[in-house]
């Protein structure tokens, strides 16, 4: 089993993409990864991972030791009134799963990982594609036109990919009625507790940088319906927030202060992704691209879990296109169980006052808490094949799939 001389294209270097370029190099294939932006983003939070079949794959990769040494150490979540006084503290191990690292931590060990096998361009993406049985014909907005075997669309909730094979994004992407956005900024006062006040539908949240807390990060949550707008138009989404959460008091204004100086400011609307088939011929969708919910608690793992299993099925078919197949029959039941009924948006901003009221009541309660950690631990585990990436092509010590069984216990 081996994807020697077959050329794999994947459109974003996100999360998944470099993990599945990662992979697919593993077994042989020459990838290259088109990112639209500049270099890697760097906005966002801290993302986890739960369980042993996350935790598994990271080792599979190679990385996991160097992510533990990043890790965050799951901060809990402390819910709090506009005066500071608690109302409920969210375990770390819900907050945080068995690994919380920071998301740009995380794609730049993920890029770093791959990079020296795959071929990375960055300020482009696809603008054709033509499907044929034996390639796909791509052409980008700045390189030159290439053919490939097969094409990846990783490139998240907004996928072009998507847009060019499977037709327009409102088809497939489910408005949550929430956005959410996240900036850097200095210090307004806070330490490294994540602290979140509400009012009903909109959320704000701060905590002190770990490494340098002159530093803290915000995250917001409001409510709003659909707006149409370029995703790339970081003015426009700088207005969106600071009317939406104008008025709010706590440490808004200096959030607000600070966003006007934010040079990568994450923002997107809490959605959901459903796509009938994640593939047409020689494309297939990975990640939030085919299958994401914003903040869903398990983009990340479910993310590296695709990764994983769609370069294992390539290549134990030896690149024919039925592996597409397999792998959607192996991932989407994987999926479909967190995704199901998943709204962040209405647990971290509930829209009325009583439904903040009763949402505080309830994780005021020890009971509730527990069962919440239990249940996404138990989401996140699933049987995995071990794919037997050839030993003699691994560039490094990387451990093999078949030692995550030790895993189990941690
Ligand atoms: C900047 C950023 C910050 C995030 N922060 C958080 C967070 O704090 N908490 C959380 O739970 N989740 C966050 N997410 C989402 C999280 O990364 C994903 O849910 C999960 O990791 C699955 O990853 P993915 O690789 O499928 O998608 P993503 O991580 O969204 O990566 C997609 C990549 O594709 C690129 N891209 C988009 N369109 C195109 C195109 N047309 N052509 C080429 N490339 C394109 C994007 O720039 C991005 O690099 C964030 C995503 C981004 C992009």
């Amino acid at each position: 089993m081996s994807l020697e001389g077959v050329r794999v294209l994947v459109s974003g270097a996100g999360v998944a993409g470099p993990a599945v370029a990662w992979w697919l190099a593993e077994h042989g294939a020459t990838v290259t990864v088109v990112e639209i932006a500049k270099t890697l983003r760097t906005s966002g939070f801290a993302v986890d991972f739960r369980g042993s079949t996350h935790l598994g794959v990271l080792r599979g990769m190679g990385v996991l030791d160097e992510l533990t040494a990043l890790r965050t150490r799951g901060g809990a979540m402390t819910c709090v009134t506009a005066d500071g006084r608690e109302i409920f503290t969210l375990p770390a191990e819900f907050a945080g799963g068995d690994l919380e690292v920071r998301r740009r931590d995380l794609s730049r060990v993920l890029y770093e990982r791959s990079a020296p096998r795959v071929e990375y361009l960055f300020r482009d993406r696809v603008t054709g594609l033509v499907n044929a049985p034996d390639s796909v014909a791509v052409e980008f907005a700045h390189a030159a036109p290439r053919t490939f075997d097969f094409v990846i669309g990783a490139d998240g909730l907004h996928s072009g990919v998507r847009v060019l094979t499977h037709g327009p994004e409102t088809d497939y992407v489910r408005h949550l009625d929430y956005y959410i956005a996240g900036w850097d900024l200095p210090n307004p006062g806070v330490d490294t507790t994540p602290l979140q006040y509400n009012q009903p539908g909109r959320m704000a949240s701060v905590s002190a940088d770990r490494d340098d807390e002159t530093k803290a990060g915000a995250l917001v949550v409001f409510a709003a319906p659909r707006v149409d707008h370029d995703w790339f138009d970081t003015d426009r989404h700088k207005a969106l927030i600071t009317k939406a959460l104008t008025g709010m008091g706590w440490h808004v204004p200096k959030l607000l202060d600070g966003l006007r100086a934010a040079d990568d400011l994450y923002f997107d609307s809490i959605s959901r992704v459903r796509v009938p088939h994640w593939s047409t011929g020689r494309v297939a969708l990975l990640g939030d691209a085919a299958w994401g919910v914003t903040l869903g608690g398990m983009g990340v793992g479910t993310g590296l879990v695709g990764a994983y299993v769609l370069a294992g099925e390539l290549a134990r078919a030896n690149g024919n296109p039925a592996a597409l197949k397999s792998y959607e029959d192996r991932m989407r039941p994987y999926t479909t169980r967190w995704q199901r009924g998943a709204n962040p948006g209405k647990f971290l901003a509930p829209a009325t006052a009583s439904g903040l009221w009763l949402r505080n009541t309830l994780f005021s309660t020890a009971f509730v808490r527990r069962m919440l950690v239990a249940g996404t631990a138990t989401m996140a585990t699933a049987d995995l094949p071990d794919y037997q990436p050839q030993n003699d092509r691994r560039g490094s010590t990387t451990a093999r799939w078949a030692a995550t069984s030790e895993s189990s216990s941690d």
